[in-house]
């Protein structure tokens, strides 16, 4: 078994088709005048974006208007004056046209994959992408295709690039494997769109699979199992079977309304740490966001952002979720999350200190700085503000008063913000849960954090494997933690959700609506998950179970109920 990353969901089983690269030599080819290889360049140039158009509408039908956008913003990149005014000068001095065009892009390859950024970094596959389809184009060779493989092909090949991915027939090609390549390249986007498992970043596949082998591609796992014997390949038909029902199942959820089997509706919102997962929160059907983890907006830097910077930011997360809700919380450093700039002195229980909201009271200035660029940004659709790590009400009326102070600058200063944003706070330690009625009076809304909740509860570090088995939301201290929070919620009238890796859970679904919990914020990918997870319970049969839960002692006895439960069974 061969093990690399796990790219796009499913099983394949098929005959392996290696894609080899064309070898590219011109070395021995001596440039033409400048004024013909210049001619060359240009129909080159002329040609590759014919050839580009007509793959970006492939693209189009199979996939989808956004994925054909990765291959049109070939086109664009070509545009760039820079990179074909770089070629051409080169070209002007003597150069042969492929050289030219391979010395320039080397250039840029270099310049892009030195980015910390991995968005920027993948513009170096897109440049690689264009550089083998200029050349390809120069020397009259023809661009693989894949689109004529037979059914039951698994695509083998170094890396594929976005303009032969655009060739993929999904009907025939079962599976994708590469060498290079991670979940968030551009082979890796485009075969999920098209639902094609694939196994990428696999080292070596390219000899170790034999063309025309029959092999197993499982691209949840991120496996690959070269020459399968009958039992093998019989269980994987199977987890293929099943991954393709539960499957059509979530696709009927895409759009469904998010609802018990009773018809009570509920808000389905998603977890992001980046403005533009709002954007992936969206295609996956997300009805807003729940939780904006604003801190990997001040990590892998060398300082911390500026005002200007995080009203980007945010301003990017609000326009993209238009009038869906944006949650945004502020800065929550300190526990495992620190900040090297920021030359924060070593604790000895850093879980137990300066976190979150305490780090940012004792240096008022970072939470000012960033409450000015929230409240700018709620001029645009619905932003909530949130505060983490709250454990007393002075830390909430502390947070408030700085958040005045900023709104009567602001006013001053005559830029516009939402007056009335809503304030909320995270409630994830054991004082805030305790005193959550308190908190509830100045508090607009609630979302409970169970990842840090359960850890505080049951005093356990969720990283130490000896204990492992205490952190779960299902333990009964924690449990009793959420429904008091969410009583004290609704006895003052405020909405309380969830944000914790809880919300996604389907034993705790059941509870979570019995308990009355107004809004689940999960991961982009579970959202389809928990709406189906939600619709197979109605509120009486949700009420029930935790009746019956709620009575119990142990982790283990509400774990065993709840698995035997009808609605909880997997799809
Ligand atoms: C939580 O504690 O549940 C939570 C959502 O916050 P984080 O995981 O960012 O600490
Ligand atoms: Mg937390």
């Amino acid at each position: 078994m061969l093990q690399g990353i796990a790219a796009s969901d499913g099983i394949g089983l098929g005959r392996v088709m290696l894609l080899e690269e064309h070898s590219l030599v011109y070395s021995d080819l001596p440039p033409a005048p400048p004024q013909e290889e210049l001619v060359r360049f240009r129909g080159a140039v002329e040609t590759f974006c014919r050839n580009t158009r007509k793959q970006a509408e492939l693209l189009r039908h199979s996939a989808g208007h956004k994925e054909a956008q990765i291959i049109s913003a070939h086109i664009q990149m070509l545009s760039d004056p820079y990179f074909c005014g770089e070629i051409e000068k080169r070209i002007g001095e003597g150069q042969r046209a492929e050289a030219a065009l391979e010395q320039v892009s080397q250039l840029f390859i270099a310049m892009f994959l030195a980015s910390g950024e991995d968005v920027i970094r993948q513009r170096a596959a897109d440049v690689r992408d264009i550089r083998t389809a200029l050349l390809c184009v120069l020397l009259g060779l023809k661009e693989i295709e894949v689109s004529e493989a037979p059914k039951g092909t698994v695509l083998v090949a170094k890396e594929i690039s976005p303009s032969v991915a655009a060739g993929i027939n999904p009907k025939n090609i079962v599976g994708i494997v590469t060498e290079i390549g991670g979940r968030t390249s551009h082979s890796a986007i485009l075969a999920r769109a098209l639902q094609v498992p694939a196994v990428l970043g696999l080292p070596g596949s390219t000899t170790l699979l034999k063309p025309g082998s029959y092999v197993v591609v499982d691209g949840t796992e991120g496996q690959v199992l070269p020459d399968p014997d009958e039992a093998v390949i019989l269980a994987y038909r199977q987890k293929r079977a099943r991954f393709l029902r539960r499957r059509r199942q979530l696709n009927k959820m895409r759009g469904a309304p998010t609802q018990t089997a009773s018809g009570e509706r509920v808000g389905l919102y998603c977890n992001i740490s980046k403005p533009e997962d709002a954007e992936k929160a969206l295609e996956e059907d997300g009805e807003g966001v729940g939780l904006f983890r604003t801190e990997f907006l001040f990590m892998d830097r060398d300082r911390l952002p500026g005002e200007e910077e995080q009203l980007a930011a945010y301003r990017r997360a609000a326009a993209a979720l238009g009038d869906r809700p944006l949650t945004i919380r502020t800065l929550d450093v300190g526990g495992d999350k620190a900040l090297p700039y920021l030359n924060m002195p070593k604790e000895e229980n850093p879980f137990l200190g300066l976190r979150g909201i305490r780090y940012c009271l004792q240096h008022p200035e970072i939470l000012y700085t960033q409450l000015r660029a929230i409240l700018r940004a709620s001029v645009i659709g619905k932003v909530r503000l949130m505060f983490p790590m709250i454990s007393t009400p002075e830390e909430l009326w502390a947070g408030r008063a700085l958040l005045e102070k900023a709104k009567v600058e602001l006013t001053a200063q005559g830029e516009a913000f939402n007056p009335n944003i809503p304030v909320g706070i995270m409630v994830e330690t054991p004082s805030a849960t305790v005193l959550a009625d308190l908190l509830a009076r100045d508090a607009d809304f609630f979302s409970i954090g169970t990842n840090d909740l359960t850890g505080y509860m049951m005093a356990c570090d969720r990283n130490n494997p000896q204990i492992s088995g205490m952190f779960s939301p299902l333990q009964p201290c924690v449990l009793r933690s959420i429904r008091y929070i969410i009583d004290c919620a609704k006895a003052h009238k405020i909405p309380v959700g969830m944000c914790g890796e809880a919300a996604a859970d389907p034993l705790m679904t059941p509870l979570l609506l019995a308990f009355g919990l107004n809004d689940f914020s999960v991961a982009a990918t579970s959202v389809l998950s928990v709406r189906s997870a939600i619709s197979r319970w109605s509120l009486s049969a949700a009420r029930s179970a935790a009746q019956a839960v709620m009575d119990m002692a142990t982790e283990e006895d509400v774990n065993r109920y709840l698995q035997a439960r009808p609605e909880a069974q997997p799809l």
